[in-house]
């Protein structure tokens, strides 16, 4: 750290994303990106703005938002797009939350929610999950505070339902409620459905996971317009052209092929189902998932010891290290061809072990 950081910043623990590792190929489940590649209209749009890069982006991302708006039945006005769904979730702590309004969210989930409320400075409490890993809804019923829920959970994968979300929405007209749908293309209902009856609610959600483009960093919230006028308030004074030329084109490209993924994502589940059975078979505990990937332990093999026996045998998968969930893994859902590797490897490991 130099001598010229902050006092303020100096204690900020970053977020640490997945493993990129450069010395060798990976099959990589580690990151919960579409082991698909994007569709051919995505790349010919990148290729057509490409040719433009001499010109700013469009600061209003028409051409993506208005897609977006089609997409999910909503007015384009309701609609913001981000540089990743990360900063979405970074511009609505920032306009939504502070010590008046503090943060809640759950203990275990998303890793990113502390390090956004430590670097805006807002208080936040973490309430524990129940002993299946499950959010316990009354925790969150009347609250009072800003409360944030990745629906899918991550990295549980497990998914509360949308009559759940309801109550928690409806019963903190004060504050505002974020549901991150990051992983909702999987098996999860989303709660789009309830923006135009609840002024409160913020849903975001991510190009990264069901549409291919973790590369091409672009995510959106969809809420009541008078929130994504506030969020586009925090946009317009940190970055207007947070979405280049390029993301925004390949954004509307994607929406127009939206059948391509939406099939892409009933090949991951069917492929989901697979993978959970053959790790049941192997003595794995799986959590249910409603995400492209799956949360699994072995008491028969540590979890950090199962991490690294297949990171060496060119399988990447993602360990966390806090205690509660240090004997699981989270294994992102592949083809059947890496998702077969997996299966292979993993009996390899436990024959040795
Ligand atoms: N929310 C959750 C729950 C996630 O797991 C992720 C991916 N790490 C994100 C949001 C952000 O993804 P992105 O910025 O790629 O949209």
């Amino acid at each position: 750290m130099s001598k010229f950081f902050t006092d303020r910043l100096s204690k900020l623990k970053p977020y640490t994303p997945g493993e990129q590792p450069k010395d060798m190929q990976y099959i990589k489940l580690n990151t919960n990106e579409s082991p698909f590649a994007p569709s051919q209209a995505v790349s010919n749009a990148v290729l057509a703005e490409s040719k433009k890069l001499q010109l700013y982006s469009d600061p209003e991302c028409v051409n993506v938002r208005r897609e977006l708006a089609r997409v999910y039945n909503v007015d384009i006005n309701k609609v913001i797009v981000t540089n990743g769904s990360d900063e979405v979730l970074n511009f609505a702590f920032m306009a939504f939350a502070d010590e008046k309004k503090p943060l809640v969210f759950p203990n275990i989930t998303y890793g990113f929610y502390p390090v956004l409320a430590e670097l805006n400075r807002i208080p936040y409490t973490e309430i524990p999950l129940k002993d299946d890993f499950t959010i316990d809804i009354n925790d969150y019923i009347g609250v009072n505070k800003t409360v944030v829920i990745a629906n899918p959970n991550a990295p549980t994968g497990i998914a509360l339902t949308l009559q759940e979300i309801e109550k928690i929405v409806a019963s903190n007209p004060n504050n505002i409620v974020i549901i991150d749908e990051a992983y909702v293309d999987f098996g999860g209902e989303s709660a789009v459905s309830l923006v135009d009856k609840y002024d409160n609610l913020l849903v975001t959600q991510t190009f990264s996971k069901s549409r291919s483009m973790a590369g091409a960093r672009l995510g959106f919230g969809i809420g009541n317009e008078k929130l994504i006028a506030d969020l586009n308030t925090i946009r317009y004074s940190t970055n207007p052209y947070n979405v280049n030329r390029m993301t925004d084109a390949a954004g509307a490209a994607a929406l127009a092929d939206n059948d391509y993924y939406m099939n892409n994502c009933k090949k991951i589940v069917e492929n989901r189902k697979w993978t959970v059975a053959a790790l049941q078979q192997l003595g794995f505990d799986v959590l249910p998932s409603k995400a492209n990937f799956v949360f699994a332990k072995n008491d028969k093999i540590d979890g950090e010891k199962l991490y690294l026996e297949l990171k060496k045998r060119g399988v990447l998968v993602r360990h966390f290290t806090k205690e509660k969930i240090c004997q699981y893994n989270r294994i992102t859902i592949g083809t059947m061809e890496q998702m077969q590797k997996l299966i292979d490897t993993v009996s390899l490991i436990l024959k040795e072990n």
